[in-house]
């Protein structure tokens, strides 16, 4: 990527908790950003007024990110509202609550999936159509938000959620290799343990107090902590790094 061209964002999931710090932290170093949302659109007002305030440009982009036209036309929103794509924050996912394996269902286990796999390859797709070299492009980053869960399989609470995101690490290898020429950056960060409205869809909102002393740090995170590492994987800071994941975990591995 050209260090002249301008900075554009998607963040996937930018209206709570981790995507909404991510997307403050890439207004205030001067991305253009999408936001993506699914329903709440008075977080995802309240998050594009704070990062306005920064001088950069700011859509809100309601739709699924599981749906493929529904993805689709947010990438042609972005081409036509904002420009070239240079960086794609995969974080939009779901987490549903805990369970061991005998409560497994189809339903749930597509639910999951969708929400947490298919999505972040759908994205990924129409970013690297927009940024790879054999297709024209300019280069970009990506970062995929994944979960320290992928190391730890979750049992006894969240086996499907943590599958997923080991899907995502995967992914975010051999997506690596494949763009290493193209011009394209693929990496992920796997938070642990950090305060935001997931855990209250995962069936317990105080679940960070619970467990955080089992943490070396012995507490939880905050998602501005996420935020930084997203934000250096997509600079030109990391620019020998691609196909890698950083744990921002209190110490967790
Ligand atoms: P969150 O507070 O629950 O926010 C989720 C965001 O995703 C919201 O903006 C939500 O929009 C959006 N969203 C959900 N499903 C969507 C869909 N199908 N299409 C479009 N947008 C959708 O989540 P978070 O805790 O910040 O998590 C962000 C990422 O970090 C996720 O990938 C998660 O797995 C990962 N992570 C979190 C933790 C943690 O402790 N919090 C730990 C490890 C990994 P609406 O509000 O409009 O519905």
């Amino acid at each position: 990527m050209s260090n002249k061209q301008k900075k554009v964002a998607l963040i996937t999931g930018g209206s709570r908790g981790i995507g909404r710090a991510t997307s403050l932290l890439l207004a205030q170093n001067g991305y253009d950003l999408c936001i993506n949302y699914l329903n709440n659109e008075q977080a995802a007002r309240a998050v594009q007024r704070a990062v306005l305030a920064h001088g950069v440009r700011c859509e809100l982009y309601r739709g699924d990110v599981t749906k493929e036209d529904q993805v689709l036309a947010m990438f042609e929103f972005i081409d036509q509202h904002l420009g070239h794509l240079t960086a794609l924050v995969n974080n939009a996912a779901l987490m549903l609550p805990q369970i061991s394996i005998e409560q497994v269902t189809e339903a749930r286990l597509n639910k999951i999936f969708s929400s947490n796999i298919t999505s972040y390859f759908l994205c990924a797709r129409e970013a690297v159509l927009r940024m790879a070299h054999k297709h024209g492009g300019d280069g970009g980053s990506i970062v995929n938000v994944s979960s320290l869960a992928a190391l730890s399989g979750s049992p006894h609470e969240y086996l499907d959620y943590a599958a997923s995101k080991g899907a995502i690490d995967t992914m975010t290898i051999g997506l690596a290799r494949e763009m290493s020429r193209e011009g394209v950056r693929v990496n992920a960060v796997r938070p642990g343990l950090i305060y935001t409205d997931m855990h209250a869809d995962g069936g317990e909102a105080a679940r960070v107090d619970r467990v955080k002393y089992s943490l070396p740090l012995g507490r939880g995170g905050q998602p501005e902590e996420v935020a930084q590492a997203i934000y250096w994987l997509l600079s030109e800071q990391s620019s020998f790094t691609t196909g890698d994941t950083i744990n921002v975990a209190g110490g967790m591995n």
